[in-house]
């Protein structure tokens, strides 16, 4: 049987980026359908690391969320700061927010995406928000009157839902980008991700710094060890996948060697017991500014190549470009206009306002590992100088300040102690 429906905006994908857009749709009033092909609680390889962004979408969402997190050790790890291992082995620590008053809430948290991409969707469910798990969409068709349907399976039925819009939120492989977006198809700069789950790591920080080896064998990559709670860590690497085919690396040995012979990290392993499956997953680069709209669809997360460059952040960004999507959504509603003019200007625009300097910036940075010496001379000096070590942390939520390590000025004062 065939079941057609119609709706506002149908949002193809409830992760992050769906169920960001998903619930900022819902604060809005606006009718839509979220449609995934995976029954939640599902698994996605990922770091499991979310940083202050993740925090303020969802902050801004609904206040009390945070307390909700916060509130759940078991499930969530409060993390204050970043640990840079330098090719040299020589580590810069970075916490966060240098004058932290002790009662304030981490900016940031390690969770298991199982847990946390549940935690979302679990926030869905509302009056205007129609939800399809376990659903595949197999095709996406434009209409003659200015909509779009998606067909998918449930059970015996076939569903066809329209709508004037649709949002891509169906990640690395998804069928919106392969459908809609012509020449733009596929993803310029793309790393690849491995993923382990190990019990008994040491030497983990008190704080839940998250940790990434700047390994020499992985420039521009890293090796990652993320305190999880439960006593566990994601321990990974990440590397640019043409560097893979140019050098002709295995992932998995490497990501094994590294765990077995580095001097930094070997002896820290040497109890610990790998307690999952290793994975492997793709990481879409957002190393240009490319169009992440057109007529009637808009891209979000993953599907719209958002992962920062530099510290593979794609969670953050994921929600933050479901919100900017769904206010955009609200105008495209109101104004009765889904063509692609209008959504560029509505959802584009502010996108790469809010985000595409600090892509530029950490996409100059993933260039800048090319130099191992120049991060170990950073490592060096910060090692040193109390001083330089604030400022790099400071960088960290201070984009101006982040500008700075793309200046040569920069390296040239660090080098000469001014
Ligand atoms: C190894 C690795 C480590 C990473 N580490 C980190 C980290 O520590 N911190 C961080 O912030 N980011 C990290 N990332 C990036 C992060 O995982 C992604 O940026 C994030 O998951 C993007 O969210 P999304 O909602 O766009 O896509 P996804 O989370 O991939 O969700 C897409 C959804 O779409 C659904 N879908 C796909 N196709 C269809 C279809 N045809 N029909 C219906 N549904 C469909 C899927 O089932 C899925 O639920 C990492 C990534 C990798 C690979």
């Amino acid at each position: 049987m065939i079941k057609r429906v119609s709706t506002e905006a149908i949002i193809i994908g409830a992760g992050p980026a769906g169920a960001g857009t998903s619930i900022y749709l819902t604060k809005a009033g606006i009718p839509h359908i979220v449609i995934d092909k995976a029954s939640f609680p599902r698994d996605k390889v990922c770091g499991d690391g979310c940083s202050g962004k993740t925090a303020f979408v969802l902050r801004k969402a609904n206040p009390q969320w945070l307390d909700e997190i916060f509130s759940m050790p078991q499930s969530f790890m409060p993390s204050h700061g970043i640990i840079m291992v330098a090719p040299n082995g020589r580590a810069i620590n970075i916490p966060y927010k240098p004058n932290r008053h002790p009662d304030e809430q981490a900016p940031g948290f390690t969770t298991p995406r199982m847990v946390f991409d549940n935690f979302l969707f679990e926030k869905l469910p509302s009056p205007y928000a129609t939800i399809y798990q376990n659903a595949n969409v197999k095709s996406i068709t434009r209409n003659s009157d200015n909509t779009v349907t998606v067909s998918f399976s449930q059970g015996e039925d076939t569903v066809e839902v329209t709508a004037p819009l649709i949002v891509g939120a169906d990640g690395d492989k998804g069928i919106t980008r392969k459908t809609l977006m012509g020449e733009y198809f596929s993803h310029k700069a793309y790393t690849v991700g491995l993923r382990a789950y190990y019990e008994g790591v040491e030497g983990l920080h008190d704080e839940n710094f998250i940790e990434l080896h700047f390994l020499p064998e992985l420039l521009p990559g890293y090796f990652w060890i993320f305190p999880m709670p439960n006593g566990k860590a994601n321990v990974g690497v990440g590397i640019l996948s043409s560097r893979i085919r140019a050098k002709k690396i295995n992932l998995r040995e490497q990501m094994l060697k590294a765990i077995e012979n580095n001097p930094n990290i070997s002896q820290r392993f040497k109890n610990a017991k790998l307690v999952d499956k290793i994975q492997g997953w793709g990481l879409p680069m957002g190393v240009e500014q490319l169009p992440v709209s057109g007529d009637n669809y808009l891209l979000v997360g993953d599907a719209a190549s958002l992962i920062d460059p530099f510290s593979g952040e794609g969670i953050g960004n994921a929600l933050y470009s479901g919100m900017l999507a769904a206010y955009a959504i609200e105008k495209a509603v109101q104004e009765k206009n889904y063509n692609a003019a209008f959504l560029k200007e509505a959802y584009d625009g502010p996108l790469y306002k809010r985000l595409g300097n600090e892509l530029k910036i950490s996409t100059s940075l993933q260039k800048l590992c090319r130099f191992p010496w120049l991060f170990n001379l950073i490592a060096n000096k910060a090692n040193k100088s109390p001083e330089l070590s604030k400022t790099i942390s400071f960088m960290f939520t201070d984009l101006n300040l982040r500008d700075l390590f793309r200046k040569p000025s920069f390296y040239a004062k660090i080098l000469f102690n001014r």
